[in-house]
């Protein structure tokens, strides 16, 4: 099924995956040939992700594959899609909220997935905007169905996850668009980072729910 005319939607999103894949790569968020992006295409079933064996850091629009829900290439003779088409169609078909995901193996987020547990938010931006939790789901090998199955298992029990850990792999970050799933990428590997350091120094602060803290006086101070 080849596309007959062009959709400057499709123009567009190629584009941005393509500007938000080098961006992840420069900024040190994976390396290699690992990580992938991808888009659902507004008003249609369509996905597009960066193909297999891409370097985000090189990805071009051309780069970028168009697959249906199930994960098939519209386009046989074309590129093959990235190896983890499993887990963006599960996120996909289980979030019709997300439109966007950023796989990335950002160092100190896998190193926090080793502990096979949520993602500490010990700030409270990290609080606020990554929210309630950042599962880890449990070891799997990349591209296989037992990871898909994993995050589709995340998401069920976390239903409003913005990001979630895979252990000894890296995270996904997922949202309405591009530009905020990566910013929620970031701040987890800014987080996980902090994380580490106050693991390292043993200090830890827990806490309090939003609601928990008094709301200041504003009108008598
Ligand atoms: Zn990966």
């Amino acid at each position: 099924m080849a596309r007959a005319q062009p959709d400057p939607d499709v123009d567009r999103l190629k584009e941005q995956i393509a500007r938000y894949s080098v961006k992840a790569y420069e900024r040190g968020l994976v390396g290699g040939a690992g990580g992938n992006v991808s888009a659902r295409v507004p008003g249609s079933e369509e996905i597009l992700i960066t193909r297999t064996g891409v370097i985000l850091g090189e990805v071009t629009p051309d780069d970028v594959v168009p697959i249906d829900p199930t994960g098939r290439p519209l386009d046989p003779q074309g590129p093959r899609p990235s190896k983890e088409v499993p887990f963006h169609t599960v996120v996909y078909r289980l979030r019709p909220d997300v439109n966007a995901i950023i796989h990335l193996h950002p160092c100190y987020a896998v190193v926090q997935s080793l502990r096979l547990a949520d993602l500490p938010l010990l700030t409270v931006s990290a609080r606020l905007a990554l929210g309630p939790r950042v599962p880890c789901v449990p070891v799997a090998y990349a591209g296989t169905r037992l990871l898909a199955q994993y995050v589709g298992s995340a998401l069920k029990e976390v239903p409003d996850a913005k990001v979630v850990l895979l252990a000894a792999h890296g995270l996904n970050a997922m949202a309405a668009d591009l530009a905020t799933a990566y910013a929620l990428a970031d701040l987890t590997e800014f987080t996980a980072k902090q994380a580490c350091i106050a693991d390292s120094l043993q200090i830890h602060l827990a806490l309090p729910p939003r609601e928990a803290l008094p709301e200041p006086d504003v009108a008598g101070a």
